[in-house]
């Protein structure tokens, strides 16, 4: 018979080649794929890995998987200390932890976290078999059942061994509460030191196969991120500004049509996804009805890569794999990005195979006319450039030209700001809040055109760049200190894809300008009465710019009570209008993310006011109420719509008094 060092190393030698081969075919994409290392700035990347991976930050969203999979993770952790002593006591017999602690608080420490490994094995079965959430519908359900009975084995068989020890030496541990107790109960049982020897040898290599098959199993089954999440963690794009880099447009193809045409870190991610579903479930164009899953996208794209880049039928990438309906339902919202634990970024995968399908042409009719607007006019709306100051004739002051003269503070204004005369009234709401304060201001008149942020989101590079470039020498001839905008799109297009073209800007958004102008006491606010509203966290404001507070704040200094819904700040829920959504047909949806959103604001006790601080959501929002029919119920306004200057009220409020008397 073999002995236990022979034994183990053949055993060992079968199931690590089979486990290395398995990784090598997962890998082998990866590796093989091009694009830039990201080894900089190290130590960001590391308090990246501190956060999500020790800390679980982003898994404790959810506090009920959140529990479960930090009790797996440290129980891991602390178990491998068994696992090592099990190979190598099986090569080395007198190899052992006892100095380390074995025999007392290490001792101490395995008992309970392998039970808690049995805690956190019931609560993840529980999970799947009963509360079973809808995010994990089509994730792979036989992988999860057999990593659980992997687990299971794992936990089980050095569990078993550490009783049987324990009887076999007639030495239950008192620093063993549960393993000790359980040895204890079989010495009183009559189990002899004899066959417990023999029961602990069998449980030896329970524990010792299963763990050798969990890692042949894992490479071919979503459990892989065990291993794959670290480096896809420390390797994510530190900055907003670099998950979606300039592009040479004169380089060759544009965009991803084919999967091989991924660089190594989007591969990562495909192979490093979980199929935890988190992603599905905050996606607004998945609550919509329109047939974009983010979890699917990554599944599908992964399947893809794995069968070599072809498929039944031959399909590609783009419109085969990938249909141009689910490319284009996307919001760019960035919440699935925001959402997943191991940062895998399904959005910037889709704006890659958006520009790929603009490329070859496939653009629905609506969304044609919008940037055929674009091309002609330098706006949207395909308006005269000429009318684009149209809004300031109301305005009781001219003002400044920013290319005529240097101003304090340009203000970039937008499309939907200037043009819609949904949202001009409050445009020049945010002129008389600037001047009241005092702020030396100017705007480029018909010398602005549309900032390009969503046109690039759409996926049309070419045309993103004629207008950021024009922009660009716009602004190149105009003396300023500071950009301020009240769209957050546009926001996002200065502060980050400008960037990238090499200009760089303090880019402020209007609420956050009002803030410092009300702290400076530039800006007195007349109190409202202390209605109650709810506050909408615009998606480019928010999750892209990372600015909830302003608003909040502005809010309440106006005298308003804040009563937040549940899915606000980070978890905000898109209106539906970005990433050039704004300029498509919505027929296909089940249920606009609009009027999601406002059933939301309206199962708050008492709010009566939603609140926006973006151009779109006030025309998305007021559309929703209208449809809705609710109008008597909730009020649209926006942030402007808020603040009363005290000395502008103050003659009024004079007149009737004066009135009265
Ligand atoms: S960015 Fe938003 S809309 Fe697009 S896939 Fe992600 S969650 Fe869905
Ligand atoms: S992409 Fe991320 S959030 Fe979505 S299913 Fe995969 S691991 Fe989960």
């Amino acid at each position: 018979m073999l002995g236990r060092p022979v034994a183990l190393a053949l055993v060992s030698a079968i199931f690590l080649a089979v486990a290395l081969w398995r990784s090598f075919r997962v890998m082998k994409p990866v590796f093989q794929a091009s694009g830039a290392a990201r080894l900089d700035r190290p130590l960001d990347r590391l308090k990246g890995l501190w956060t999500d991976v020790a800390l679980h930050r982003r898994l404790r969203r959810k506090r009920y998987a959140g529990t479960l999979h930090a009790l797996m993770f440290s129980g891991f952790i602390i178990l491998f200390t068994v696992t090592i002593e099990s190979f190598v006591g099986g090569f080395f017999p007198h190899f052992s932890f006892a100095p380390f602690g074995e025999a007392t608080w290490l001792g101490l420490l395995q008992d309970i976290f392998a039970a808690l490994v049995f805690v956190a094995l019931g609560m993840a079965i529980y999970q799947r078999a009963v509360i079973k959430p809808a995010r994990f519908k089509s994730s792979n359900q036989k992988d999860a059942w057999t990593i659980y009975g992997l687990i299971g084995a794992v936990v089980g068989g050095l569990l078993c061994e550490a009783i049987f020890h324990q009887v076999a030496t007639s030495a239950p541990s008192p620093w063993r509460p549960i393993t000790g107790s359980i040895a204890k109960l079989l010495q009183t049982s009559g189990m002899s030191p004899g066959a417990a020897l023999q029961a602990q040898a069998v449980a030896y290599w329970v524990h010792v196969v299963a763990v050798l098959s969990f890692l042949a199993y894992i490479p071919g089954s979503k459990h892989r991120h065990m291993f794959t999440a670290i480096p896809n963690i420390y390797f994510r794009a530190l900055d907003k500004k670099d998950e979606l880099p300039a592009i040479d447009l004169e380089a060759g193809p544009i965009g991803v049509s084919k999967i091989e045409q991924l660089d190594w870190k989007h591969k990562l991610d495909l192979v490093s996804c979980t199929e935890c579903g988190r992603c599905e479930e905050v996606c607004p164009a998945n609550a919509a009805g329109l047939p974009l899953s983010p979890k699917k996208i990554v599944m599908d794209m992964r399947d893809h890569m794995f069968a070599g880049g072809t498929c039944e039928g031959g399909l590609q990438l783009v419109d085969g794999v990938i249909s141009d309906e689910t490319l284009f339902a996307c919001t760019t919202c960035r919440a699935c990005m925001d959402a997943c634990p191991v940062r895998i970024e399904p959005m910037t995968k889709l704006i890659e195979m958006r520009r790929a399908a603009i490329e070859e042409g496939e653009v629905e009719p609506m969304l044609q006319d919008a940037l055929a607007n674009l091309q002609r006019t330098g706006n949207s709306q395909g308006k005269p450039a000429k009318q684009r100051a149209k809004w300031t004739q109301g305005l009781p002051f001219k003002l400044k030209d920013a290319r005529k003269e240097p101003v304090d503070v340009l203000w970039f204004v937008g499309d939907h700001a200037s043009f819609d005369p949904r949202v001009q009234e409050i445009t020049r709401k945010v002129a008389l809040l600037l001047d009241a304060a005092g702020v030396d201001f100017g705007i480029l008149y018909e010398g602005e055109q549309n900032s390009g942020n969503d046109v690039r989101r759409v996926g049309e590079e070419g045309a993103f760049e004629t207008l950021a470039t024009a922009n660009i020498a716009t602004l190149a001839q105009c003396s300023f200190q500071r950009i301020v905008t009240t769209d957050p799109h546009t926001l996002n297009a200065l502060r980050t894809d400008y960037a990238n073209l090499g200009a760089h800007y303090t880019v402020l958004h209007y609420t956050q300008l009002l803030v410092e102008l009300i702290d400076a006491d530039k800006l007195r606010l007349r109190q409202a009465g202390g209605k109650v509203v709810t506050y909408h966290d615009p998606c480019y404001l928010g999750r892209y710019s990372g600015e909830f507070d302003a608003p909040r704040e502005l809010i309440r200094r106006a005298g308003y009570t804040l009563q937040d819904m549940d899915r606000s700040r980070e978890n905000s829920f898109c209106c539906g209008a970005g990433g050039g959504r704004i300029w498509m047909d919505d027929s296909a949806m089940t249920e606009r993310p609009s009027e999601n959103r406002i059933k939301e604001a309206l199962a708050l006790d008492g709010v009566s006011g939603f609140i926006v601080s973006c151009p779109k959501d006030t025309i998305m929002y007021r559309a929703a109420v209208q449809a809705l029919g609710v109008e008597d119920r909730i009020m649209v306004q926006d942030i402007a719509d808020l603040l009363v200057i005290e000395e502008a009220v103050a003659p009024q409020e004079e007149q009737t008094a004066a009135a009265a008397a």
